[in-house]
């Protein structure tokens, strides 16, 4: 972790410019592994949303952008994922410092993150609207059209992944956009500005303003020329931007918390569902939407599982994110620490069997670094099989059946993923129906990226982002009749 940092000071990016903020204020960002500062960066507020909203509007409203051939656009998206990928050592590794992930899986999301660019790139002149068979000497027919000018508020767990998710689709549908950073990951999403603008995005068209949440966040929320917000972070917070955009009607998408059930039959092939369920508890330390955090167990192979999981757990190397092989960095902040430490704690009073870490790893002083924790004999009603931790600690619950696992896995406010292993392809079907969540994995925990939809029933949000349903979010429905008796 010793890598000699330079400490810059970031501006905000707005309609192009590289500008201070309005107030002149700055904040740092942190590297989480060490607790100390990598950057300093512009501060924005209420007056400096302001002008990124009037740039976007007269973008959207007077300039070529939305009028663009789609296929113009097209071309636009795929320059962005050309220099995104000419560009992924450095963009890769400023994520790793300012998050805390391994260097390989930083990489890993800034190459996905080039292929979502792709994606919209070929997308942008194939999502189009139809004609209604009505007869007579009628035409009918639907158009797409880009939302207009959209707020995009975005987390700190993967900074440039979340950010692309919103930036590619509404840049193919032909939308102007301000995108808020998370305030602990502000650095790559700034870096995302500029790429945008050196590939061709015309001024105005995309801003970058990062600055606290809960003021311009909210503020975006409630403005009367935003007309899209799309969020992805905490239901809480959700909730806020669901009632702050309530009076401008807003068209709004939301991607929320998760307590994703990973359920193991007992005649699943237990050595690889075991060892599929460390990751998917403990990757990116946890800090997952769709992570396994409530693994249940078929009663019978319980201990099998669970000695399965202490071993691979004992090898899922915590360490310096830099250093090649470390496979779980830091928490994102002190604050994330805190809040899973006081879930531990939560644990251990509600009665579960605190059976692997739960502590700082001895070997890391510094940072916000917390060892993987796995909870058995959880039941389902306890606080840390009920509530997003969004750390690294795994429950494990046994259950008895089919018909008792469908209804504990669904007795949660959330809906977002889950799993099913067994051998039994009927009851996978069964139990992957009877889930009430937007996605399921079958003996896997994987999903498929870019290319199906992403987003979750119940409190786990509105809407789904990736595939051609990203573009649905970015786009309005014209219907034009037209009479053509005489
Ligand atoms: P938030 O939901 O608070 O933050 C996500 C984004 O929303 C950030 O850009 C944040 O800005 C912004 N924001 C904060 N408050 C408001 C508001 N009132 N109106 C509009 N935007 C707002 O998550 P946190 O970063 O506070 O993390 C807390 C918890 O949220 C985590 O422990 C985890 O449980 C959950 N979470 C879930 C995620 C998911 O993908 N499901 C992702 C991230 C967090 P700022 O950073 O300036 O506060």
């Amino acid at each position: 972790m010793s890598q000699t940092i330079d400490v810059k000071t970031h501006q905000l990016l707005i309609a192009g410019k590289q500008v201070d903020a309005a107030s002149g204020e700055t904040f740092d960002a942190l590297n989480p592994a060490t607790g100390s500062v990598i950057a300093r960066v512009a501060k924005g507020g209420t007056e400096d949303i302001d002008r990124a909203v009037d740039a976007a509007r007269k973008a959207f409203d007077e300039g070529p952008w939305p009028k663009l051939n789609p296929y113009e656009r097209g071309r636009v998206l795929q320059r962005i994922a050309d220099r995104v990928r000419e560009r992924a050592d450095e963009l890769a590794n400023l994520e790793s410092l300012n998050t805390g992930k391994p260097i390989a899986r930083a990489k890993g999301e800034i190459l996905g993150a080039a292929s979502i660019y792709e994606y919209y790139a070929g997308a942008a002149d194939k999502f189009y609207g139809e004609t209604l068979p009505l007869g007579g000497n009628v035409v009918n027919t639907t158009w797409r059209e880009p939302v207009g000018v959209c707020g995009q508020i975005v987390p700190w767990n993967f900074p440039f992944s979340m950010a692309t998710w919103k930036v590619a689709p509404a840049l193919a549908a032909g939308c102007a956009m301000i995108l808020k950073p998370a305030s602990n990951t502000p650095l790559t999403a700034l870096l995302l500005g500029e790429i945008c603008y050196e590939a061709g995005v015309p001024e105005g068209i995309i801003s970058v303003i990062p600055g606290p949440g809960g003021e311009i966040g909210e503020y975006m929320a409630a403005h009367p020329l935003i007309d899209k917000i799309a969020f992805t972070g905490e239901t809480a917070t959700g909730t806020r931007i669901l009632k702050a955009s309530a009076d401008t009607i807003k068209k709004v998408s939301l991607e929320l918390g998760g307590k994703s059930p990973n359920i193991v039959f007992a005649d699943a092939d237990l050595e690889k569902a075991a060892s599929a369920a460390v990751p998917a508890a403990f990757g990116n330390s946890g800090q997952v939407c769709t992570a396994r955090t409530r693994l249940f167990v078929g009663k019978q192979a319980y201990d099998d599982v669970m000695n399965i999981l202490v071993d691979q757990t004992e090898q899922f190397k915590v360490g310096d994110p830099q250093q090649d092989g470390t496979l779980m960095g830091p928490v994102i902040s002190e604050s994330q620490w805190e809040r899973v430490s006081s879930y531990v704690d939560i644990g251990r009073d509600e009665g579960a069997e605190l059976v692997y870490g739960g502590v700082r790893p001895s070997a890391m002083k510094d940072g916000y670094f917390i060892q993987p924790t796995i909870f058995g004999q959880v039941s389902n009603d306890m606080r840390i099989a009920r509530e997003e931790i969004f750390g690294p600690v795994l429950s494990v619950i046994p259950f008895e059946d089919e018909d008792d696992i469908v209804r504990q896995a669904n007795a949660n406010d959330y809906g977002l993923a889950g799993s099913v292993w067994t051998r039994d392809i009927n009851k996978a079907m069964r139990v992957a129906r009877g889930l009430r969540t937007g996605m399921v994995a079958i003996n896997s925990n994987g999903g498929p990226g870019v290319f199906g939809p992403f987003g979750g029933y119940k409190k786990s949000g509105l809407g789904r982002e990736l595939s051609m349903h990203g573009m649905e979010l970015y786009t309005e429905v014209k219907n034009i009749y037209m009479d053509l008796n005489d």
